[in-house]
């Protein structure tokens, strides 16, 4: 098998009833790559991949998989493969029937339906399980009989609707594993949909943040999460921390912002200018405590009254007000900072460590 790449050229969906599900976006997948597209419910994303499958056409723009146009080409006679959350595996027809099932379509012989079967059950671990009914199986291992069997049809491009998300917490951990490895050993190009940034993050070479219908950022998962580009990316992917403010100093890169909590001063992403509106973003693992009950004494340091702190083992959490704002830290657990922490603190952060933005929509 190989995979081959998926260009979007001002690809929109407006549909019948008016409503624009996707503005004209422009996207590369490339060829072999596990591709996220990652957003919250509502955003696009089924649409996207409805359109590269071909079961729903584009209002504009054009799709092209391996260099070859796309428009007018029904969804049987594309290089790619569907798989949904309900598997739609038949419960009657074995386990090997079903992943057969494409190729008898296509006029190949029984003995090597059976061959071509086992092999692909092989390459998802399920050898020895080829005469059960998907009834008889768990279901991790009925999610990788819906991969064999979208599979055996060879698709250049295997497209997954967020299909992780019936099982439980530790399958899908599991899971997201199974289908990465699977993904490497074939090589076939993969663009996984999902609203779980853990399974995104985990899974992908490369991920697209999507929000109300448009993609806001393509990023690897570090990059997204180390360099996010827009408020929404910034919120969506991790836990952030947002100040708003007013920039009143902008050189050497950096913007410095009065805050309600005091001045603060980061990366200026942006490049905004004095007397913009901006907003600051600080992850709470990059938030410090530097005095226990202290006043402010630079930018970047706020005073702020504990609510709660949650110890997650490795992790504890704080939960902190400053005002009406709350602000969230994680710091690592060494021990002794459970019985040392006070009710007012002084939090600081980096320069580095902080970016200013320009105001946009954010992740709730
Ligand atoms: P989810 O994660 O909930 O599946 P999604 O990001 O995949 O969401 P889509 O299914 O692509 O979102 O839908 C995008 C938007 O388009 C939604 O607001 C949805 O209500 C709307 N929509 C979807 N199908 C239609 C349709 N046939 N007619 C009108 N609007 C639709």
């Amino acid at each position: 098998m190989i995979g081959k790449d998926v260009e979007l050229s001002g690809v929109s969906m407006i549909y019948p009833n008016g409503f624009t599900a996707v503005q004209p976006t422009d996207l590369t997948i490339r060829a072999g790559e596990f591709f996220s597209i990652l957003g919250p419910s509502g955003c696009g994303k089924t649409t996207i991949l409805r359109m590269i499958s071909g079961f729903l056409n584009p209002s504009s723009g054009a799709i092209a998989i391996g260099g070859e146009p796309m428009i007018g080409i029904g969804p049987n006679h594309r290089p790619t493969a569907l798989i949904f959350q309900s598997l739609a595996l038949f419960p009657l027809m074995s386990v090997c029937e079903n992943v057969a099932f494409g190729l008898e379509a296509r006029g190949v012989a029984k003995a090597e339906r059976r061959r071509k079967a086992e092999e692909l059950l092989g390459l998802v671990a399920l050898s020895g399980q080829e005469d059960k009914k998907p009834g008889e199986l768990s279901g991790g291992q009925r999610q990788r009989v819906a991969v064999a069997r979208a599979l055996a049809v060879e698709p250049a491009v295997l497209l997954l609707d967020e299909p992780l998300s019936a099982l439980d917490l530790k399958l899908r951990q599991h899971m997201r594993a199974e289908l990465k490895a699977i993904q490497r050993k074939t090589q076939v190009t993969f663009i996984y949909i999902t609203h779980d940034q853990g399974e995104a993050l985990a899974m992908s070479d490369r991920v697209a943040v999507m929000n109300e219908g448009r993609i806001d950022q393509v990023a690897t998962a570090d990059a997204l999460y180390n360099n996010p580009e827009t408020p929404f990316a910034a919120t969506f992917v991790g836990e952030q921390n947002v100040f708003s403010g007013k920039v009143v100093r902008s050189e050497n890169g950096e913007a410095q912002v009065e805050t309600p909590h005091g001045p603060m001063v980061g990366i200026n992403l942006h490049r905004l200018n004095v007397g913009d509106e901006a907003l600051v973003m600080v992850r709470p693992e990059r938030i410090g405590i530097v005095d226990r009950g202290g006043a402010p004494a630079a930018s970047n340091q706020l005073q702020a009254q504990l609510d709660r702190r949650d110890l997650e083992g490795a992790l504890i959490n704080l939960y902190l007000r400053s005002g009406s704002q709350g602000i969230h830290v994680n710091l690592h657990n060494r021990g002794e900072e459970m019985l040392a922490l006070a009710d007012t603190m002084t939090l600081a952060f980096r320069h580095q460590d902080a970016v200013v933005m320009r105001p946009g929509s954010m992740a709730r």
